[in-house]
């Protein structure tokens, strides 16, 4: 599984320079989930994430390099929730080392897509996700209550971890929250939107659809994705490790 491992390092570089605080994974940190999603009215919110047409992404990256995501771990990069008083321009990114994957194609897509899926099913109190699959973005209104009791990015990153836990192929999770950069903001939308891209193209490829590369709309996904043409010619034949 190494179709994602150039985003990572793509991010991992763009966040780099701007120093961002992190912590390990601590489980009982994590937030209160209210196990559906709550309603949090404009009138209870202190501002959104991503609100007021503001960059709002995310992305889910999975690989089997244990060295891109040596550990549990949540970075910060801007103001945390209790330090923000306006909405501003947000960006969370989860990196998933996985330990095993199947070496059936259709199987490990599935898996994939399920490692993607868990952001519906978290649904931390007072912390309201709005998440578009059509546009990528990722919205988010904060209530005022949650932050009198003291919400925070590392109680929902270590809310985030502990639900892709649940899932026993993954080793290790990173997940990455940026805050009120809008350049950088925009700039990892534009990263978001390639990791959208490279999952529509697996999608096409499992679907089993035409490999005329000539006419293909997925080929500058192909063309820039190591791996990624020689999955969709060997499916079918030999197994191909994703
Ligand atoms: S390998 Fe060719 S046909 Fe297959 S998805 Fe890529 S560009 Fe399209």
């Amino acid at each position: 599984m190494e179709l994602y491992d150039s985003t990572i390092r793509e991010i991992m570089l763009r966040i780099g320079s701007h120093e961002p605080r992190r912590w390990p994974y601590e489980p009982e940190l994590g937030w209160q989930d209210v196990g559906r999603n709550e309603l949090v009215l404009a009138g209870d919110a202190a501002y959104e994430l991503g609100g007021s047409s503001l960059p709002a992404c995310n992305c889910t990256c999975v690989t089997t390099g244990a060295e891109l995501v040596p550990a549990d771990e949540v970075l910060l990069i801007g103001p945390d929730l209790g330090q923000l008083h306006a909405d501003a321009a947000f960006a969370r990114i989860a990196m998933l080392h996985v330990n095993a994957i199947s070496d059936d194609d259709q199987e490990a897509f599935r898996t994939i897509r399920d490692m993607e899926f868990v952001k519906y099913h978290i649904h931390p109190k007072g912390y309201m996700m709005r998440i578009s699959p059509e546009s990528g973005r990722e919205q988010v209104r904060v209530s005022k209550k949650a932050l009198a009791q003291g919400i925070s990015f590392r109680s929902i990153g270590n809310s985030f971890i502990r639900k892709y836990k649940e899932n026993k192929l993954i080793d290790h999770v990173r997940i990455i929250f940026v805050t009120g950069d809008w350049t950088l903001c925009r700039d990892l939308t534009s990263v978001t939107k390639r990791v959208d891209a490279i999952t529509l193209t697996l999608n096409h490829i499992m679907d089993g659809l035409s490999t005329d590369c000539s006419v293909c709309s997925f080929k500058p996904v192909c063309d820039e994705v190591e791996g990624m043409r020689e999955l969709h010619f060997k499916k079918g034949a030999a197994p191909s490790k994703l």
